[in-house]
């Protein structure tokens, strides 16, 4: 149901959908939110109010970084109380990263939280970014009867699919379906008709106050497994100081070589008080770290599964637990549950 008092604050922080071709190189670049706002005229009609911020410098999402993150973060909790939902424009190369971060950083979150983006530019006539620009602000004001919105969580609109935002990955670099959710189902398809699946959606509990985190702490980092990784890289990388959490990235269901330097090095890393977590390079399923010995050697060394998380979220969970100033301890019991829907722990 459309509430036509409901306001939406719309926030631009760059990407594709808001860029223009440079005159002499022809290279996209970031571009001003007016430009983007000329470009759909669609907004006056809306039912709706749409208000709008935007990052000083729009950006590139290549140079998204935590800092960037706090600065969404302060821009709605300032603005909280003043809009029914939120839809963030971002470029859609680390919008999975940014969706996961912030879906740590508002916790009880009890309004829509909607990123979204586009493949072609939005002065482009085959443009995909408005319908996706319009369903996303749709989908940020859209109550029940009761006046309750129907999905309270840091989402990703793309194409006609509504992921929750830490379960996403971009899967493509040119098709307009850029984005899939592929353990977990789709929140919404937006057809005719937008169709919610309100039995999965995360709702805070009751009368829990939203609340809003800055801290990240960047000193994590990814290893993807390959053949033939050398001993002297995988030294090098865990002798880095201050380095706190590891997301490896590992073969099918959470394998690994059973070379005795290399887990040795990683027993080492992890004696440290490394953090570190199995997730699966495979695009879908789960870690299942009991499943061969190449799993289970990981596990006996003390590396955590990270069950079916993307690394995009398990790099996020990782910044932001140790943003937290928990220790080691802490950061490893956080990880081995689900704190915003990120992963499933049953298998
Ligand atoms: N490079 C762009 C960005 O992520 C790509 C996009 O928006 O689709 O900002």
């Amino acid at each position: 149901m459309l509430d036509l008092n409901a306001s939406v604050l719309l926030i631009y922080t760059g990407g594709t959908i808001g860029m223009m071709e440079d005159e002499e190189t022809g290279a996209l670049k970031s571009f001003n939110f007016n430009y983007l706002r000329a470009h759909v005229p669609e907004l006056v009609r809306l039912k709706f109010h749409v208000d709008s911020a935007q990052f000083k410098q729009p950006i590139d999402s290549s140079d998204m970084e935590p800092r960037k993150w706090a600065e969404l973060v302060r821009i709605i909790e300032i603005n909280y109380d003043r809009y029914d939902g939120f839809v963030i424009l971002h470029g859609t190369d680390t919008m999975a990263y940014s969706a996961a971060a912030l879906s740590f950083m508002l916790e009880n979150l009890n309004k829509p939280v909607i990123f979204t983006g586009s493949q072609l530019p939005i002065g482009k006539i085959r443009t995909d970014g408005k319908e996706n620009l319009i369903t996303a602000l749709e989908i940020a004001v859209d109550k029940n009867s009761f006046g309750q919105v129907f999905v309270p969580e840091v989402c990703i609109f793309f194409q006609n699919l509504l992921m929750r935002g830490n379960r996403t990955t971009k899967i493509n670099a040119a098709n307009f379906k850029a984005f899939n959710s592929f353990n977990f189902p789709v929140l919404a398809e937006a057809g005719t008709y937008i169709r919610y699946r309100h039995d999965l959606i995360h709702r805070p509990p009751e009368g829990a106050k939203p609340k809003f985190y800055y801290l990240l702490d960047p000193n994590v980092t990814i290893i993807k497994l390959f053949p033939g990784i050398s001993e002297e890289i995988l030294k090098a990388i865990i002798n880095i100081p201050n380095l706190k959490g590891v997301v490896l990235e590992t073969y099918g269901a959470g394998n690994a070589p059973c070379m005795c330097w290399f887990l040795s090095l990683l027993e080492e890393g992890v004696k440290k008080g490394i953090v570190m977590v199995n997730v699966t390079q495979c695009a879908s399923g789960s870690v299942e770290m009991n499943r061969y010995l190449a799993g289970k050697s990981l596990k006996d060394i003390g590396v955590l599964s990270g069950y079916d998380m993307t690394t995009e979220a398990a790099v996020a969970k990782l910044m932001f637990l140790f943003g937290q100033r928990l220790t080691p301890q802490e950061v490893k019991r956080q990880m081995t549950v689900s704190i915003a829907g990120e992963m499933n722990t049953e298998s």
